[in-house]
């Protein structure tokens, strides 16, 4: 038969510590009758060990002992694990007020006097354990609670709202990266500003305005720690009232939630990122796609859609194995984003600075936003630059490959209105591209691609015009109203292309402007404009100041000044041999870049002209404050005035206009007598029009001074 064993309950353990053996002993026996193993120790120190090794439920500890009294020897067991809720019953020998509360002060829980009543003594110990108990398991359940805090990284607070004193627990400061244990009886501004501080002030009010109105509230906001690392904070409050329903307690938590910050922000990545190549995926390729949508369609601008694909990834992948493959896309990728940047900076001639998206869409095929392109050019510039960027030779997993890519072009809004409609035109010009060879691009419009072509091809000759002395400027006399003499020319430049012929400057300077070679156009301007100049001067010629075009592209980055100050000591010229014609959405921009570059303009005592005025916007404010010195009425108000009402009062105005600022007015594309006789009725101050002379070559401007 098996045995049955009963658990018996565990009997609780007592430890007397006397150094009298008589009393030891008979306490001893006292407490084994009421029910206590006993453990004895005839000296603090020895009691001191013991607590350590046995862990007792009640310790009955004499005062009145040699070297290590009772009181140290209660204080120091306070100190040690377990010693914060065993039960200490201090055993005194005199029944004197001041040895019973050094007895308290030390940390003991009860007291008895001797001579002992042995009776009450062992009621006292089993009181005193019933006690022990449950101060064992607040100190432990108050433990626990501390520690799971600190794992879910919860701390709390508390608003007494009868007084408005408040508390904070040690997990709550350590979590706003602050140190020290509770903070009690605390104002609430204390409280605010501890866990909120000054750096959020709506989060302030907000519960500062939830203590007053004890109202429950949730907050989450973000606090800077001392070593400047950030914590998202989720704090939360709520209203504790009374049976009788009067609120009493504000009760609140203050959780760190950066952990789950960076889980979700891993998980947007995750959901929004390829892993492999870092880029966009499609995903969130066809988010900004709609929005660029959006914004194009409400700002009537135009994009366009490069779709991209490795031209021998199949094969690669197929051979070697995913792994090159793998390395393939993450290098391609890696050429796209580098060339992306050079794009931004060169091919776009937006004043807002374009937004280039890259994406992985799968596969080996990625997909580029280029919003708001000046013309379908800025695209092609780019697929260009990106085909160049992918080196032909790749060495893969130490195999020499060769590489190359085909790119189809859509562009918004002519090969689509919507994501969709757009990405199949991308993808079936990119598929044209594959045929013709691969290795090139194709716009979905065939038309594009001839028109594109044929400005490429036109950019390329322009590159040597330069050098190949292509370039010459004709010169547009400018003359007074008052006694017809002749005071400048206007400079035009003149392209004679080898095989097209004369070419009018409307037709390259938009795309030296777009190519960036404008730059090299300007400066040969500047200097052919003060050469020419100079050879009328050392000819003793009536001394005339040129007009020079310059294009408002990126005007402010050139160095102009420091182009005209070299060209004009160069030839040995005064400031007023040359003057300079802007348009208006020059000024329009308004940015400090032009400014300090019209200033320094004028410091060289060049003037600054604004070409014709009256085209854009036309605004007043920026004329008196870029200091403009001439207007020249556009051709347009000019070319009807004898027959426009409208137009003479628009030229009478813009005259009246600029003489009450000080300026100069000059009279653009004059033709006929009648014009000439109404401008100069109307007080203008000079003239220049096919009615004395069209743009003619330096030799011929000569004999007219
Ligand atoms: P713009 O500055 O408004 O130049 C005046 C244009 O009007 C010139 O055309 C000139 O030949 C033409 N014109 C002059 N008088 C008359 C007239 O009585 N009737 C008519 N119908 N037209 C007249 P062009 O030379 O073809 O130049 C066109 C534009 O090209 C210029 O407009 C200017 O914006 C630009 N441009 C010309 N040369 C340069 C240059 O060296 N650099 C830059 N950046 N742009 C230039
Ligand atoms: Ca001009
Ligand atoms: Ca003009």
């Amino acid at each position: 038969m098996d045995s049955i064993h009963i658990k018996q309950p565990k009997k609780p353990l007592a430890l007397v510590v006397d150094d009298d053996n008589a009393s030891r002993i008979t306490m001893g026996a006292a407490l084994r009758k009421a029910g206590f193993e006993i453990e004895q120790a005839a000296s603090g120190e020895n009691g001191i060990a013991l607590f350590d090794a046995k862990k007792p439920d009640l310790i009955c500890l004499d005062v009145m002992m040699p070297q290590m009294d009772g009181f140290a020897t209660c204080r120091e067991i306070r100190k040690r694990p377990g010693g914060e809720y065993v039960q200490i019953l201090m055993v005194t020998g005199l029944e004197d007020n001041e040895s019973i509360e050094e007895a308290f002060r030390a940390g003991g829980n009860d007291f008895v006097s001797k001579p002992i009543n042995w009776t009450m003594f062992s009621h006292r110990a089993h009181y005193m354990l019933r006690a022990g108990e449950a101060l064992k398991d607040l100190y432990l359940s108050r433990s626990f609670l501390a520690k799971t805090q600190e794992i879910a990284k919860i701390g709390n607070w508390q608003v007494d709202l009868q007084n408005n004193l408040c508390t904070i627990s040690p997990e709550a400061l350590h979590i706003l990266g602050l140190s020290g244990g509770p903070r009690e009886e605390i104002t609430v501004k204390e409280l605010l500003d501890t866990l909120i501080g000054t750096e959020q002030p709506d989060i302030y009010a907000t519960v500062e305005e939830a203590i007053r109105e004890r109202k429950t509230f949730t907050v989450n906001f973000q606090k800077t720690l001392i070593d400047s690392s950030i914590r998202y904070i989720y704090m939360y409050g709520e209203v504790l009232r009374t049976e009788s329903g009067a609120p009493e307690f504000l009760l609140g938590v203050v959780h760190d939630s950066t952990q789950m910050k960076q889980a979700e922000e891993e998980i947007r990545y995750l959901a929004f990122y390829d892993s492999l190549t870092g880029l966009a995926n499609r995903t969130l390729f066809l988010n900004r796609l709609n929005s660029v949508l959006e914004h194009s369609k409400r700002k009537k601008q135009s994009f366009a859609l490069l779709f991209m694909d490795i031209d021998q990834f199949k094969q690669i992948n197929d051979t070697m194995g995913h792994h090159a493959g793998d390395i393939l896309l993450k290098n391609t990728a890696d050429m796209i984003k580098q060339s992306i940047r050079r794009v931004d900076t060169v091919a776009i001639t937006s004043t807002e600075e374009p937004h280039t998206l890259v994406a992985r869409h799968g596969g080996d095929e990625f997909v580029l936003i280029l919003s708001d392109i000046a013309s379908p050019e800025s695209a092609a510039i780019a697929a260009r630059r990106l085909i160049a960027a992918i080196p032909q030779k790749q060495v893969i997993d130490g195999q020499e490959i060769s590489v190359s890519a085909s790119i189809g072009i859509s562009v918004f809004p002519e090969d689509g209105q919507e994501a969709n409609a757009l990405l199949k035109h991308a993808d079936i010009a990119m598929y044209h591209a594959k045929k013709n060879g691969g290795n090139n691009y194709q716009f979905f419009k065939k038309s594009l691609n001839r028109a594109v072509l044929s400005r490429f091809t036109l950019e390329q000759d322009m590159k040597s015009a330069i050098a190949n002395k292509e370039f010459s400027l004709h010169f547009q006399p400018q003359l007074q109203f008052l006694n017809r003499g002749i005071m400048g020319a206007e400079a035009l430049i003149r392209w004679n292309h080898p095989k097209k012929g004369f070419m009018p400057p409307d037709k390259f300077i938009p795309i030296a402007e777009e190519s960036g070679l404008i730059l090299d156009i300007n400066k040969w301007v500047i200097e052919e404009a003060c050469r020419q100049n100079r050879i009328w001067k050392d000819k003793g010629l009536h001394p005339v100041r040129i007009a020079l075009n310059l294009s408002g592209y990126k005007l402010a980055e050139q160095n102009i000044v420091q182009l005209l100050e070299q060209n004009l000591k160069k030839h040995s010229l005064p400031g007023d041999a040359i003057e300079v014609e802007v348009t208006e959405n020059v000024l329009m921009r308004d940015t400090e870049a032009i400014v300090e570059t019209l200033l320094g303009i004028k410091n060289l005592g060049i003037k600054v002209a604004i070409d014709d005025f009256g085209t854009g916007y036309s605004s007043l404010s920026y004329l008196t404050s870029f200091h403009v010195d001439v207007i020249k009425i556009d051709r347009s108000f000019v070319m009807h005035c004898s027959d426009k009402e409208k137009n003479r009062v628009i030229i009478k105005a813009i005259i009246a206009m600029g003489h009450s600022l000080g300026m100069k007015i000059v009279a653009e594309g004059i033709e006929t007598e009648e014009q000439f006789r109404l401008l100069k009725e109307y007080g203008c101050d000079e003239y220049q029009g096919y009615y004395f002379s069209p743009p003619i070559p330096a030799i011929k401007f000569e004999k007219l001074i």
